[in-house]
């Protein structure tokens, strides 16, 4: 509750200062009441039209007093979201998807009638919150269970998938909107996802979102410390050892966590967009390197560099590359683009076009972890694409007849295509033996070379 001198103290302005000062208590304790009257009637306002429940702000009002006055109550943020509410919409039509949102307040009010102390809101759209003491996990739990049930019984010819996000509160003056962010985090890691219904906010997520954070904060002058360095792994012919190419990976050695992997801090840049920054770092490094071996006559393999999808439906991604071969006096022959196949598989013309002018240019076009992501084989008859990199996901258990059968009959059809083949991620001599068997001789793994220093890699050349 609120005592008359903090709230003294939190007051600014001197004249509402001398006010108060002359109050006797009874006054203030009315003066109090009626500025809360006040904004429990601004409340009322502060409803969503559609289904009665608080709007956000009203809810962060709400949910920030009834810590404060109760600091020994357990509390928890749920926050409940669709995966495809959209196609609900566009499928059943809006005012299914309108009575759907109805019935999930419903759900919702029912357990408010349950206990104390819940606060609802419909913060927008297909979003939810609510807010609510427990007891344990498992309280939290069976309450998402009950509305998940509610939502499920509301019949409609289309699979309805909520998902719920939880952050249990820390501390009473816990900020609202960083719980309401960390429920929303916690949702987003199974939104869409059949087999999950929940998840709580974990410490794992929470040292994920430092790490984010960090990234976030860091790459820019990481780009300009030189913090970010290419490595090369070598790929080779197995039935030679010959190094026929290597493949550019970044490397990020920061000063003070040491080095952190791509797999932790790509995929932040491609939320953010700085990952656009960060490539075009790589590639030129990459030309600059094929471009002065050139120079100085010395023996140069094509090199591929990874090219993120967020880039494909940019013309500028495209302008770049014939730029950097013009500028360093690089033959595109030289430079292999790898993408992704989700990169490829985007029905957008944009994307195509970009790729079919490189590729007329003169730009090898590879299509990298393939088998990984949802393309169906007829796909590959329309892509501009040279080269399949098989995933090192296919070989993982070559001993299984099942997965010598897929393999093998996967590089037939690649053969009988006429596409270059390699694979990635050879660890044994098993898996290489297997391979040369089925007529594939390209590969690139830890049985021959990891990523190497620049440097290191000029010297096996
Ligand atoms: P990727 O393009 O599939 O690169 C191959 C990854 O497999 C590399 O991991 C490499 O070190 C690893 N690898 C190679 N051989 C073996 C093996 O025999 N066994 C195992 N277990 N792993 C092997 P890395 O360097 O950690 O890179 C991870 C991913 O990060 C890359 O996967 C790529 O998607 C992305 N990436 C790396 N550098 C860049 C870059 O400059 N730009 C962009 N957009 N993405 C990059
Ligand atoms: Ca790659
Ligand atoms: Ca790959």
């Amino acid at each position: 509750m609120i005592d008359k001198d903090s709230w003294q103290e939190n007051q600014q302005e001197h004249s509402k200062d001398a006010l108060l000062r002359s109050m006797s208590d009874r006054d203030f304790e009315l003066y109090i009441y009626s500025l809360r009257k006040m904004a429990e009637n601004n409340m009322e306002s502060n409803r969503t039209f559609m289904t009665e429940l608080y709007n956000l702000r009203a809810f962060h009002y709400k949910t920030a007093e009834l810590m404060l006055e109760h600091p020994q109550t357990k509390f928890a943020m749920i926050v409940l979201d669709f995966a495809n509410f959209k196609s609900i919409n566009e499928f059943c039509g809006r005012d299914v998807g309108d009575a759907l949102l109805k019935c999930t307040a419903d759900a919702l009010r029912e357990q408010k009638q349950m206990r104390d102390y819940v606060v609802l809101s419909h913060f927008r759209a297909d979003i939810f919150g609510m807010f609510t003491p427990y007891e344990t996990e498992d309280d939290l739990i069976a309450i998402v269970k009950q509305i998940d049930q509610r939502i499920s019984d509301f019949k409609i010819p289309y699979k309805v998938l909520p998902a719920f996000g939880i952050c249990v509160a820390e501390s009473p003056t816990m900020s609202v909107s960083i719980m309401r962010d960390y429920a929303t985090m916690a949702l987003n890691t199974i939104k869409g996802k059949f087999y999950a219904k929940y998840a709580f906010f974990d410490e794992k997520m929470r040292s994920q979102m430092l790490l984010n954070k960090m990234i976030e904060n860091d790459i820019v002058g990481a780009l300009k410390e030189e913090q970010l360095h290419v490595y090369i792994q070598p790929k080779v012919d197995m039935s030679t050892r010959q190094i026929i190419g290597g493949e550019a990976l970044i490397r990020w050695i920061h000063p003070e966590r040491g080095l952190v992997t791509p797999n932790q801090f790509i995929p932040v840049l491609e939320k953010n967009g700085l990952i656009i920054d960060v490539d075009i770092y790589i590639w030129t490094r990459v030309f600059q390197f094929i471009g002065g071996r050139l120079r100085n006559g010395l023996p140069v393999v094509p090199i591929s560099i990874n090219i993120s999808r967020t880039h494909v439906f940019d013309k500028a991604f495209r302008e770049c590359l014939i730029q950097l071969s013009e500028d360093f006096k690089v033959p595109p022959s030289y430079v292999v683009l790898e993408l992704t196949e989700s990169g490829f598989l985007e029905n957008e013309s944009t994307m195509y076009e970009n790729l079919k002018i490189l590729r007329q240019y003169g730009f090898t076009l590879s299509m990298d972890d393939f088998g990984t992501g949802y393309s169906s084989m007829t796909m590959l008859k329309n892509q501009p694409v040279d080269e399949i990199k098989i995933d090192r996901g296919f070989i993982l258990d070559i001993k299984n007849p099942k997965s010598q059968s897929i393999l093998s009959h996967t590089i037939a059809m690649l053969h009988e295509l006429e596409m270059d083949i390699i694979v990635e991620g050879v660890e044994t001599k098993t898996q290489e033996a297997f391979l040369l068997k089925c007529d594939c001789h390209r590969a690139q793994g830890f049985l021959y070379y990891k990523p190497m220093p620049l440097a290191e890699f000029e010297s096996l050349l």
